[in-house]
């Protein structure tokens, strides 16, 4: 596995130093937001449309798509619930996560 890069500390001293947006300063392949998730989505695929709005909704990029259908990679989900929320037949579930 690749080691992961140091974290850089930002450190402004006034507000007129700041970037005019929030930014990040790795990549996110570095950024596991994975382990901050308490519930995970579940799809049912049976249902699913393919429409791929989970895909184009998730903040992470922590869904794929293979063999047309969306696929969540686990390692970045964070838990967040949009995909859920916008998926238009209701075929994800939030499910509590197993500790
Ligand atoms: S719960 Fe949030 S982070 Fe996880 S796949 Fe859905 S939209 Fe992406
Ligand atoms: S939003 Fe729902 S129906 Fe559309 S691709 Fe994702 S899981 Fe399937």
């Amino acid at each position: 596995m690749k080691k992961q890069q140091p974290t850089k500390k930002i450190i402004f001293h006034s507000e007129k130093e700041m970037p005019l947006a929030p930014y990040s300063l790795g990549s996110m392949l570095h950024n596991r937001t994975g382990a901050w998730r308490n519930i995970r989505p579940e799809i049912n695929l049976e249902n699913c449309i393919q429409c791929g709005i989970c895909w184009k909704f998730c903040p992470d990029v922590a869904i794929y798509i293979e063999n047309e259908y969306p696929v969540v990679d686990y390692t970045y989900c964070k838990g967040c619930g949009l995909c859920a929320e916008e998926c238009p037949v209701k075929c994800i579930t939030m499910v509590e996560e197993e500790k």
